[in-house]
């Protein structure tokens, strides 16, 4: 089954997104758990909640990959700075709660200065601060395009954190624009790339994908989106993509420049291009 989806605006509540992503011919989507530039949270509705997690079930959608704000970074260097952005992430992760068995992804942090080894450390200390015991929620780390201090550019960044945390919960969204402005060439090497992933991290973390196309040249570390198909990935990287044996299943989710009606289109194309 392929599962795709875009980038959806929460603002008007989880069943309103469920029912745009069925317009669109979407069968799971992503959404901000607030704002993704400030860090205001409404409460949780959770009758809303409920309603929505009815829906998704009668409609087979495969699990949604919310996605925590771009400003929330882990491991910024001052300390009071850094300590809210773990009650965030903490509080973040208890409203997923209420979306049992969805993924929560977020970028890694950025060390700013302090290291990529530090910029580990904290991360891992904030995700253990976060994480509940019994939490329904998994949380997944992106790859990341290794823009400035970012950290997540490399697969054993990823790795180093998931051991750090020790925990079954934790998996990786990979973003298909930032790995391949990383310097790993999924173009012309899909298979490499991913057994690379799985020799480093384990394919059973990989659990699910954001497409995007690249504005820039292979391992330029810029992490600038394009629509599929018109930048340096190409359409056949997609459709390499979405008929990958071992990427089958995995939720994936368009963070294209697009409106609605173009996120449609692309969708279709998607799905014309799987083969049965
Ligand atoms: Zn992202
Ligand atoms: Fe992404
Ligand atoms: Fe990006």
């Amino acid at each position: 089954m392929l599962y795709l989806g875009c980038h959806l605006s929460a603002s008007n509540g989880n069943v309103t997104m469920v029912n745009t992503a069925m317009e669109l011919g979407a069968n799971t989507f992503a959404f901000f758990t607030r704002n993704p530039r400030g860090s205001r949270a409404k409460e949780v509705d959770i009758a809303d909640c409920e309603r929505a997690m009815k829906l998704l079930s009668e409609n087979h959608f495969g699990k949604l990959v919310a996605h925590g704000a771009y400003t929330m970074n882990l491991c910024t260097a001052r300390e009071k700075d850094r300590l809210f952005a773990w009650d965030i992430l903490k509080d973040d992760l208890y409203r997923m709660g209420f979306l049992p068995g969805n993924f929560y992804n977020f970028h890694p942090g950025s060390h700013v200065g302090q290291g990529t080894e530090e910029g580990i450390r904290q991360i891992v200390a904030a995700l253990q601060y976060a994480m509940e015991q019994d939490s329904p929620v998994t949380v997944l780390l992106e790859t990341m395009a290794g823009k400035g201090s970012e950290v997540g550019g490399r697969f054993e960044e990823l790795k180093a954190i998931i051991d750090g945390v020790g925990s079954e919960k934790i998996g990786v969204c990979m973003d298909t624009c930032h790995v391949y402005d990383a310097g790993y060439d999924i173009v012309n090497d899909l298979d490499g790339v991913l057994q690379e992933f799985d020799e480093i991290i384990g394919l059973d973390r990989l659990q699910a994908l954001h497409l995007n196309d690249s504005k820039n040249p292979f391992a330029s570390h810029k992490d600038r989106h394009e629509c599929i198909g018109s930048g340096s990935l190409g359409l056949e990287t997609f459709q390499n993509i979405v008929n990958h044996p071992k990427l089958k299943g995995k939720p994936m989710i368009l963070e294209t420049p697009n409106e609605l009606p173009d996120y449609a289109r692309e969708i279709a194309l998607l799905r014309q291009m799987e083969r049965e």
